[in-house]
C-alpha cells in the first residue's frame, strides 16, 4: 500500500522540475541529432547493412531541396507505407527536350543493393550537382516494394510478385510506377534486382556464379528491332564500364548450371517491368547484382553497390550515344505495327552454338570457362496472328478493362451506339499452371483458340480500341487474346470469360 502512493509523491517534484529544464535545453546550443544521411558511409563500398525503409525516408527527406533534388510521395502500399520518388534536373530549357532517365529498385523486397546504390547516387548529386549532366532529367524510385523490404520478402504486402503484375496492374506499387512512366515517357528506364551468387547446384560443383552484375535490354519481339538493337548497344557499354571498374560483367541471364542445364536472357513477356516499360517507347533495361549466400544476405553489399553505381554513372554520362538514340526512339514511336503479332516466343539456340560460360571456382578463386551449348542465343517466334484493326471489349467487362487501359495509357472509346464489324471471337481452352521446360516459365500460359471472323454487332457500351498511333504497341501487347502470357493468367480476368470460355475481347478484322 504505501509504495503505491510513494511513486506519485516522488515523481511530482521531478515532473515539475523537468519543464524549465526542457525549456533551457531548447534554448542552449545542442548537438545536432544524428543526421539520417550519416547512415551512408563516405565510401559506398563500405556499406555493410542495407538501408531500411525508415532510414531511407530520413535520408530522402534530408536530401529534399538540396541541389537539384525534389522529393514527392507518389502513392501508398497496402500496408500504408509511402512510395517515394525523387526528381533531379538541372535542365535550363532548350531546343531538344531533356534526356529522361527513370531508375527504380527493390521491386523484390529482398533484393537490396540497387536501392542502396540509388541513395548514394542521390547523395552525391545533392553535394555535387555537376554529376548530373544538364541535359538529363533524372527520376528515381528507390524502393518500389517497402512492405516486402521490411518483411525481407520477394513479394509485396498483399503477397503479389510485383514483377509479374506489369500487364494487369493490380497492385498499388505497379500502378504508381506506370503512372510515373506514363507521365515522364522515359528515354531510359532501369529496373534493379539481385540474383543468388552461390545457389545450391553451384555449390555442389564448388562453383559460384561469376559476374558481380548483369544487365540486359527490352526484347519483346513486337518492339522495333532498331530500338532493341540500340538497347543491346548499351549492354556492351555498361559491360565495358564494369570491366574497367573491376566488376565481372555478363549480359543478364537466368537458368541452371552449365553445361547440362539451360541459361537464357530475360523473359520477353510484358508482365515484367523490363518489357512493360519498353511499351512506352523508350529504352528499358533490367539489372541484377550478385548477392552471396542467398538473396537476403548483406555480405559483399558494398561491392554490389559499387557495381550499381558504376552502371548508373555510365548511364548518366551518356557516353556520346544520345543523338543516335533519340532518333531511334523517335523512329520506333512512329513505326506502324507489323502485319503479324507474335503471340508465342521463346529462347533457343538454333545452331547449337557453343559458348564458353564463365563460372567462379570457389576454392581457387579462378575463373573457369565451361563450354556449353545450352546458353540460349536467340529469341525465336513460334506463333503469330494477323494484326487486327483493333479490339472490342464487351460491355460487361468494360469497367475492368478500362482500368487496365487507363493504367497503360491506351485510349479507348465507349461506343454510344451499336456498331457493325467483322470480328473474331476467341475461346480460352485452358490455363496451364505448371512450370514449362520449353518456355522456361512458371504457370499462367493461356491456350486460346480464335474463330474465323464474321459480321456482328458490337453493342453500345462496348470499348473500342483501335490499333493506331503511339499506343498501338501497348494495346496489342495488353489486349491480344491469343498471347501465350496475357491477362487471362490472372484470375480476375479469367473470371470474365463467358460460356464456353468466350473471352470478352474480340479481334476486329477487315
Ligand atoms: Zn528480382
Amino acid at each position: 500500500m504505501p509504495r503505491r502512493f510513494a511513486l506519485p509523491l516522488i515523481l511530482a517534484p521531478l515532473l515539475l522540475g523537468v519543464l524549465p529544464l526542457a525549456a533551457a535545453m531548447e534554448a542552449a546550443p545542442s548537438p545536432a541529432p544524428p543526421a539520417a544521411l550519416a547512415r551512408l558511409p563516405e565510401d559506398p563500398r563500405k556499406l555493410d547493412r542495407t538501408v531500411s525503409y525508415a532510414e531511407m525516408e530520413g535520408i530522402l527527406r534530408e536530401l529534399d531541396g538540396k541541389g537539384p533534388l525534389q522529393l514527392s510521395v507518389e502513392g501508398t502500399t497496402t500496408k500504408g507505407r509511402s512510395l517515394f520518388l525523387v526528381h533531379a534536373s538541372r535542365w535550363q530549357g532548350g531546343k531538344a527536350s531533356p534526356w529522361k532517365i527513370l531508375l527504380f529498385a527493390q521491386q523484390h523486397g529482398d533484393e537490396i543493393s540497387g536501392k542502396d546504390a540509388l541513395l548514394f547516387l542521390l547523395r552525391d548529386i545533392a553535394r555535387k550537382p555537376d554529376l548530373l549532366p544538364e541535359e538529363v532529367d533524372l527520376w528515381v524510385l528507390p524502393m518500389m516494394n517497402p512492405d516486402g523490404a521490411e518483411a525481407g520478402t520477394r513479394r509485396n504486402g498483399a503477397g503479389a510478385d510485383l514483377n509479374r503484375d506489369h500487364i494487369g496492374l493490380e497492385q498499388p506499387e505497379t500502378q504508381v510506377l506506370h503512372r510515373i512512366a506514363l507521365g515522364i515517357r522515359p528515354d531510359v528506364a532501369v529496373d534493379c534486382h539481385e540474383f543468388a551468387r552461390d545457389p545450391e547446384e553451384y555449390r555442389e560443383k564448388g562453383w559460384a556464379k561469376w559476374p558481380d552484375i548483369t544487365f540486359d535490354g527490352m526484347n519483346n519481339p513486337l518492339f522495333s528491332p532498331d530500338l532493341v538493337g540500340t538497347a543491346r548497344g548499351w549492354v556492351d557499354t555498361i559491360g565495358g564500364a564494369e570491366a574497367k571498374a573491376g566488376h565481372p560483367f555478363l549480359r543478364y541471364w537466368v537458368g541452371g548450371v552449365p553445361p547440362r542445364e539451360e541459361q537464357r536472357h530475360s523473359a520477353p513477356d510484358v508482365d515484367s517491368a523490363v518489357n512493360s516499360l519498353g511499351m512506352y517507347g523508350g529504352l528499358s533495361f533490367i539489372a541484377e547484382a550478385a548477392a552471396p549466400t542467398g538473396k537476403a544476405s548483406t555480405g559483399d553489399l558494398g561491392n554490389r553497390v559499387d557495381a550499381y553505381l558504376t552502371l548508373f554513372r555510365t548511364l548518366l554520362a551518356g557516353d556520346g550515344q544520345r543523338g543516335e538514340e533519340r532518333k531511334a526512339i523517335e523512329r520506333a514511336r512512329r513505326r506502324p505495327l507489323p502485319a503479324f503479332l507474335p503471340t508465342n516466343y521463346l529462347w533457343a539456340n538454333p545452331s547449337a552454338k557453343v559458348t564458353r560460360f564463365p563460372v567462379l571456382e570457389v576454392s581457387t578463386g579462378r575463373t573457369l570457362r565451361i563450354p556449353t551449348a545450352n546458353l540460349m542465343t536467340d529469341l525465336v517466334v513460334k506463333r503469330t496472328v494477323p494484326t487486327p484493326l483493333g479490339y472490342a471489349v464487351e460491355p460487361r467487362a468494360a469497367a475492368e478493362f478500362r482500368r487496365v487501359l487507363d493504367g497503360h495509357g491506351i485510349p479507348a472509346e465507349t461506343l454510344a451506339a451499336s456498331r457493325s464489324v467483322t470480328a473474331e471471337a476467341c475461346m480460352l481452352v485452358r490455363v496451364e499452371e505448371e512450370f514449362d521446360e520449353v518456355h522456361s516459365r512458371y504457370g499462367g500460359r493461356q491456350v486460346v483458340r480464335c474463330q474465323e471472323g464474321k459480321g456482328q454487332e458490337l453493342p453500345a457500351g462496348s470499348l473500342w480500341v483501335p490499333l493506331e498511333g503511339e499506343a498501338s504497341v501497348r494495346a496489342a501487347l495488353v489486349l491480344e487474346p491469343a498471347a501465350l502470357y496475357g491477362l487471362y493468367q490472372l484470375p480476375r480476368f479469367r473470371a470474365l470469360a463467358g460460356p464456353g470460355g468466350l473471352l470478352p475481347v474480340r479481334r476486329v478484322v477487315p
